[in-house]
């Protein structure tokens, strides 16, 4: 899928899991709804990052494409080293690493540490960053128009005014885990559920995706996962424009009116 459908999925699963959330006795303040919503949707890029063309290899100027080339070499030297015998050698590391169940794993608890332990410095480097990516992913044409700078600025004061609504009390930065000094541990689990979210995107379209890397799934260690050939399509067909992108809107519609509790 492309980038602003990937976005859409990935804040539809969030208001999703709000709803879920809800229906078991955790619910979100609507900052967590709203702000894990957002995350999540810049998070659905981030697997991409193995990809120079990729939104979120140009989305911060020469930082991210400068990772983009350590991750895309990373990827294809991990692929080549735990490839089974029938699977081909290759170059370049795009749908590999990056696009599997350990990774999406790794980042959310990579960034969850770092927002427990980091302070409230690093709760707003993490909303920045996912507040830019939402910005690029959601706004798409309108972010690719307009000049990084203003796309960056807009990621800051996002970002800056979450946190402040976050740190209100009861607002949300110790949902879910309200022992002493575990404010912002869920900032992880928009995270790994974006990039999950990213690589179900992936599998339906025609070249499918490795999510279960290192499982073995016929001799394969990089199977490309996804549904029979007839239900998958080419990125960017009308298939995610007409038809998916609406659905996620609806259903994440749904999810955040139950999240809510609207309906009473
Ligand atoms: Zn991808």
């Amino acid at each position: 899928m492309m980038g602003p459908a990937h976005s859409l999925s990935g804040a539809a699963a969030w208001l999703g899991v709000g709803a879920a959330a809800a229906a078991l006795d955790h619910p979100m303040p609507w900052p967590v709804l709203l702000g894990g919503a957002l995350i999540s949707s810049g998070a659905a890029l981030a697997p991409d990052l193995d990809h120079k063309a990729a939104t979120i290899s140009r989305a911060f100027g020469p930082f991210s494409r400068g990772l983009c080339g350590v991750i895309d070499k990373l990827s294809e030297a991990v692929y080549n080293s735990t490839r089974g015998q029938g699977e081909r050698r290759r170059s370049g590391g795009h749908r590999t690493l990056t696009h599997t169940w350990p990774w999406a794993l790794f980042l959310g608890a990579g960034f969850s540490a770092a927002a427990v332990f980091g302070g409230r410095w690093a709760v707003l480097v993490i909303l920045f960053i996912h507040m830019v990516l939402a910005v690029e992913g959601l706004l798409w044409r309108a972010a690719r128009v307009s000049s990084d700078i203003l796309v960056w600025l807009l990621g800051a004061t996002s970002a800056w005014s979450l946190a402040g609504e976050l740190d209100r009390p009861g607002n949300g930065a110790d949902w879910l885990f309200g022992g002493q000094g575990m404010e912002y541990l869920w900032l992880g689990l928009p995270i790994v559920l974006g990039a999950l979210v990213h690589n179900i995107g992936d599998a339906i379209t025609i070249s499918g995706c490795p999510i279960l890397w290192p499982v073995k799934i016929s001799g394969k260690r990089w199977y490309p996962l996804g549904p029979p050939e007839f239900m998958r399509f080419r990125a960017g067909a009308w298939v995610e424009t007409r038809v998916l992108m609406p659905l996620f809107m609806v259903l994440g519609g749904a999810g955040a009116v139950f999240a809510l509790g609207v309906l009473g």
